[in-house]
């Protein structure tokens, strides 16, 4: 059987999935059954942030599953305690992380503190919480419901958690909290809703009144985070404090990894929250490799330069293509441009993939592009060289 009969035989279908399988991978190419080559734009989805068979990545695996792969969270992990550290440190924020193993349940960690916080805190139990549309906060039955767009609340899966409340753009918070309102969460960029940054000056202003009336902020960095956007976390680059951020994406560089970091550093105590595989010696050997290799990335310039170089080459898509391309958007490498149609975005995906290299789709109708941050300027020129040859074909 050949792997797509396999897959089609024996895996339910919660995907929509081309037939294509990767084999092998090195810096921003991979491989497929065929030995066709690719320039990956998409790091899975925005997952293998230091490229393919990195080697100090793969080593430090390596080199940790021989020694211990897992233990019980009833011990102390060195690699998560050294982990939790560099994340704090990098973050400049004082706080503590949890971990589990993936954005989800990063962000059901989020929800437990803010709902603990909310229980113990006010005479009136508080425990909403209010999201944005066009967000997206993750695939368990209250993480979804989290998110923002009613496309992901099928009846198939009801009835969801109460508690969840949207509103259109951030001006619009103010006027939803009520007396049991907990906290806010947002995207400073949001990724699956179309790659749209929100504007500084209205996040600090969201952050200062939600501060000044006692309304935790929860930052979802699941995508934006670990220098996607150019620094350590997007709150950076924003200059706010939220009390809860969650990391989860590029992380450990493809190991299931998901942090949710809070400044409420006492709100948890032993039973109130836990995870088998949270934080084990092999995920979070994996996180510390990453951050190894992408603080240096950071500190050498290399990233902004890549960065710069990308922006180039979509200005001039942009500019070449107006037929096709609206306008440009996002921050850092986490990148897209937005089509002028779902057909021409759905068109775009195709011939790029067939031209070899890989992008991805994100709301309606826009294509994205979430790079390995440690992506070579030849692997970017020749990517752009690809993508070219598929608008040129369109
Ligand atoms: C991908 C993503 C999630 C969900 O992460 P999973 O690992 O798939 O559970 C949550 N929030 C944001 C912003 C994401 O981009």
């Amino acid at each position: 059987m050949t792997t797509a009969a396999l897959d089609q035989a024996f895996v339910l279908s919660s995907y929509g999935r081309n037939s294509t399988s990767f084999v092998e991978g090195k810096g921003a190419k991979l491989y497929d059954e065929k030995g066709k080559e690719y320039i990956d734009f998409a790091s899975g989805i925005g997952v293998s942030s230091v490229g393919h068979g990195n080697p100090i990545l793969t080593e430090a695996i390596c080199t940790q599953a021989k020694a211990l792969i897992h233990t019980s969270n009833l011990q102390v992990i060195a690699p998560q305690a050294e982990l939790a550290e560099r994340i704090v440190t990098l973050s400049g924020y004082d706080m503590r992380c949890f971990f589990g193993n993936s954005g989800a349940e990063a962000n059901e960690a989020a929800i437990k503190i803010v709902r603990k916080y909310g229980e113990t805190h006010f005479e009136k139990k508080r425990y909403k919480v209010i999201t944005l549309e066009h967000s997206f906060h993750g695939r368990t039955i209250t993480t979804v419901k989290a998110t923002g767009q009613d496309s992901f609340h099928s009846p198939n899966f009801s009835p969801y958690p109460d508690g969840f409340s949207y509103v259109d753009q951030i001006d619009a918070v103010y006027d939803k909290i009520d007396d049991e309102t907990v906290a806010v969460m947002i995207e400073l960029v949001q990724g699956e809703g179309g790659v749209q940054p929100f504007d500084k000056s209205e996040i600090q202003q969201l952050a200062k009144t939600l501060k000044a009336r006692g309304i935790l902020l929860i930052v979802d960095e699941v995508q934006t985070g670990v220098y996607r956007t150019g620094a350590f976390l997007a709150s950076q680059l924003y200059g706010i404090t939220p009390d809860v951020i969650t990391l989860a994406k590029g992380l450990a560089g493809g190991v299931p990894i998901g942090v949710a970091m809070t400044s409420l550093k006492d709100i948890f105590e032993p039973g109130d929250h836990g995870s088998t595989f949270g934080g084990n010696f092999l995920s979070t050997r994996a996180g510390l490799a990453v951050l190894e290799v992408l603080e240096k990335e950071e500190e050498s310039g290399a990233l902004q330069e890549r960065i710069v170089l990308f922006d180039k080459h979509l200005k001039s898509l942009k500019e070449r293509y107006p037929a096709y391309f609206d306008t440009q958007v996002g921050l850092g490498l986490m990148l897209g441009l937005r089509a002028s149609s779902s057909e021409i975005q759905q068109k775009v995906l195709t011939a790029a993939f067939e031209a070899g290299v890989i992008v991805l789709k994100a709301g309606r109708n826009t294509v994205r592009f979430l790079p390995p941050l440690t992506i070579t300027e030849e692997e970017i020129n020749e990517g752009f060289k690809r993508f070219e040859k598929a608008m040129a074909a369109l």
